[in-house]
């Protein structure tokens, strides 16, 4: 389980940098982000969620029974789309209010 950073997407804003809360993520000379050692990140999501720009993707793996699905965070007009992306190509979104953090 891990994220991967998409360099093309990434506008090195650095919100994901500073709310990493392993320090694990900087911004490059190119100012783009990256992650020092994916094996380093225990998947907590924080910086998915406050990356607007779907520059980050979180590998849902075996070990936690996501079989290689991919899930990213889109901000729209308040609320956060969780989308899943499954390796058969099939897509499922769950709509967040994160003003209401007791739902998940
Ligand atoms: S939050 Fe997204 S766009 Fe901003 S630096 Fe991180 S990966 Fe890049
Ligand atoms: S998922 Fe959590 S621990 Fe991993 S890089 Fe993102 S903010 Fe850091």
């Amino acid at each position: 389980m891990s994220i991967r950073i998409d360099r093309q997407r990434c506008i090195g804003c650095g919100k994901c940098a500073e709310i990493c809360p392993g320090n694990l993520i900087v911004i490059d000379e190119d100012k783009k982000a990256f992650i020092r050692d994916p094996r380093d990140c225990w998947g907590c999501a924080a910086c998915v969620k406050e990356c607007t720009f779907q520059a980050i993707q979180y590998f849902l793996g075996a070990d936690i029974g996501g079989k290689g699905t991919i899930m990213y965070v889109k901000k729209e007009n308040n609320l956060l789309y969780w989308f899943f992306k499954k390796p058969n190509g099939e897509k499922e979104v769950i709509v967040q209010n994160p003003n209401d953090n007791t739902t998940y």
